[in-house]
Parts: structure tokens; sequence; C-alpha cells
């Protein structure tokens, strides 16, 4: 294993309410820091205490967008112990989105093995309320000075912590959301399989018009025919209709969830019938005339299942389910939390214990 240094915090911060956390609202007293130099490769690997970073104006990702992340949970069980859900498909999905973006591979394992080091750190970071998490963002971006259209010969690997709270304080909430019509935040060939901020950058106008409507998030379309589903703001997107449970398949626009692997590995256990295929909105609209839709949901880390219970496409208003949440993602929800947290059986070894 590569070296990696380590240098403590003098003082440590007060730790905030457990109750009242939130989300992305606090970090914890260290960050995890590698530096990329074309020819060097990574190197420098080190867990410093938490701080502002330092970035030349021409800096080329504030001006080009060269910039990959991730997004995954530890989690406090019941006996102390904290647990991974399945993290090294966070670094091999960084991977595959670093080769999109023109970004250097990363050693996968060596990242893994920091990120358990930097959590081992921060231990009494991790919250034990109930719902609550450590939520763990991993990010490359280019950081030369540098203003012609290029990729970077050098780069920054930021890990940073932060607590939250139970994304549903009230219990599982179904939300509504509407089909975007106007705005398409990927296309076929572009960077929608990547997990990068320009593809947030594109999708922000049509998350602020949804909340002025009062609307939770958005259903995109795809974007050459606007006319098959394609996933919801931060979450991929499943439809139950008759005895099949569907979801769109990864055509390239799509980002690959590890939530939506897991549910779909979960349901075939089950027995459900789950097919990944092209699903056009035409077809879930005449599923729900026909009383055929029973649920739709979505699938993320942050919230892991949330039940759509409203789904709106032009003048068409869907009630899924009576606008409540529906019995396959309860036994999802129940079972991937359950897993999560250490309270179930992990049958499917997802799990990665911090020690
Ligand atoms: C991260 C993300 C998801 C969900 O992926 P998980 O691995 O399940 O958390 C879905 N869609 C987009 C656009 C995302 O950025």
């Amino acid at each position: 294993m590569a070296e990696l240094k380590i240098e403590l915090a003098k003082t440590l911060k007060e730790k905030p309410d457990q109750n009242n956390l939130g989300f992305g609202n606090y970090f914890t007293d260290h960050m995890f820091l590698m530096n990329y130099t074309e020819g060097q490769g990574w190197h420098d690997a080190r867990i410093i205490p938490y701080g502002p970073i330092e970035l030349d104006p021409a800096c080329m990702t504030l001006h080009y967008a060269q910039e990959v992340f991730e997004g995954l949970k530890a989690y406090r069980a019941e006996d102390g112990r904290i647990l991974l859900f399945r993290p090294d498909e966070n670094f091999k999905r960084l991977n595959r989105s670093n080769e999109r973006i023109c970004i250097p591979q990363i050693d996968e394992d060596f990242a893994l093995e920091c990120l358990m080091k930097l959590i081992d750190v921060e231990k009494d970071w991790v919250p034990s309320a109930e719902g609550t998490s450590l939520y763990i963002r991993p990010f490359i971006f280019a950081l030369d000075a540098h203003l012609g259209v290029h990729s970077a010969k050098e780069y920054l690997f930021v890990i940073i912590l932060s607590p939250v709270g139970a994304y549903y304080p009230e219990g599982l909430n179904p939300v509504k959301i509407y089909v975007e019509t106007k705005y398409v935040r990927a296309v076929r060939g572009g960077t929608g399989q990547a997990k990068t901020g320009a593809n947030y950058a594109a999708s922000l106008i049509a998350q602020e018009e949804a909340e002025e409507q009062n609307y939770t998030q958005v259903l995109w379309l795809d974007g050459v025919e606007k006319k098959y589903i394609e996933e919801v703001g931060t979450m991929n997107v499943f439809f139950a209709i008759g005895d099949e449970i569907i979801t769109p398949e990864l055509v390239g626009s799509i980002l690959p969830g590890i939530t939506r692997k897991s549910a779909i590995e979960l349901l075939r256990s089950w027995g459900y019938k789950v097919t990944e295929r092209r699903l056009a909105i035409d077809e879930v609209i005449e599923a729900y005339k026909q009383g055929q839709l029973k649920e739709v949901f979505g699938t993320g880390t942050a919230a892991v299942i949330s039940p759509v219970g409203h789904l709106k496409c032009d003048d068409v208003i869907m009630n899924i389910n009576d606008g409540k949440i529906g019995p396959i993602s309860q036994k999802l929800y129940d079972t991937m939390t359950g897993i999560q947290w250490g309270k179930l059986e992990d049958k499917f070894g997802w799990i990665k214990e911090v020690k």
C-alpha cells in the first residue's frame, strides 16, 4: 500500500445536535487529500485538518468543470460498529466517471483503505440517532491554472465527511414529481452516466421551476425524442406495472445507481419479475388509465427508496397507490436500511465494516 500521512487537528469542533443535522450542513475535523501530477502519478496521500483549499483563479475546474464525485454513507449499528454499503462499487464508478471526464484512474483499493482510515480518525462523528449517518463525499478535480481548453495535468482527490439527518424525519413520505418536457438532463454520448458536477449544473433550472410549483423533483425524459423515461433528479426510477417491475435500461445517459443495482438484485431474489428496458412515458400513462400502475419509486443513496405518490405529465395527473407508500417500496426500504444499519443479515455480502 502506498503511504498515507496523517496530521491530526489541534482543536476539535463541537459536534452538532444529532436530531437537527439536515443534509450537508456540517463537516468533520479532517479531510483526505491526494495529488496527481503528470509524469509522477498520484502522490502525497494525506489526512489533514479540514479547511479551505487555495485555488488559482485560472484553475481549470472553475472554467471547464473537469470534475467527478461520489456519494455514500457510513452507518452506526446498534452495537456501535460502523458499516459501509458496497463502497467498492463507488470507487469503481468513480473510475468510470474519471474515464469519461479524462481524469486519470485512481487505485480503487488504496482509495478505499484511505477512506476507512479517515472514518476511523473521525469515528466519533458517525451519529447514532435513528436514521442518521455519516455522508461521504469523494471528489476529484483539475488543478492546473490554465485557460486553454484541454484536460489538465494536475488533479486533486479529496474526501470530506458530513453527518446527516434522517431523510424522512416524519417517516417515508411519497413525493410529488412531474415529467420535464422543456429541458433535458443528458443525451446519449454525453456525460449522463458519469457522476460529474456539470450534469447538475445543467439540471438546476428544472429543479428550481419544480420547487416553485411545489414539486420535489422532475422526471427526466430522453434527450432525443423526449419520449422515454430516464431518471429523477438524484435518483433512478422504477415502475411496478401489472406484475412487472420496470426500470429504464442503462443506455449511456442514465447514472448507474448502486441503490438501483441493489434494488434489482433484492427484488429478483424475492421472485419479482424485474425488467431493464426502454419505457415510454405514454406506456406509463396508459397503464395508469387501465389501473395497472401499482407503484413508482426512486432509488438513491440519500433517500434509499423514495415512493412517488403524485406524478404529473402535462395535464395528466397520476395519483399512485392513493398517494400512499406501496408494499414493494416499503419492503425494499425496510430491507435495504435494515442491511445498512446492521439489523438484518447481510446475505449478499454488501457490508464492509470500518475497523
Ligand atoms: C448519484 C446519483 C444517483 C443515485 O446513485 P446511487 O449510487 O444509488 O446513490 C442517481 N442519479 C444521479 C443523477 C446521481 O447523481
